[in-house]
């Protein structure tokens, strides 16, 4: 199980999706919501949930 996207996950916490190729979070949503720091149970971005 070598997974290479492991070290290149959301910075976000709550998230569990990739990050994308120039940046630390998998969406606009995930790099907003780190900046604001909304208190929420889970990621909120629509990717699906795989992985
Ligand atoms: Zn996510
Ligand atoms: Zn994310």
């Amino acid at each position: 199980m070598v997974n290479e996207e492991n070290k290149n996950k959301c910075a976000r916490e709550t998230c569990g999706c990739p990050a994308a190729k120039d940046s630390k979070y998998c969406g606009e949503e995930c790099e907003d919501a780190a900046k604001v720091r909304m208190m929420e149970i889970g990621c909120t971005c629509h990717h699906p949930e795989s992985g």
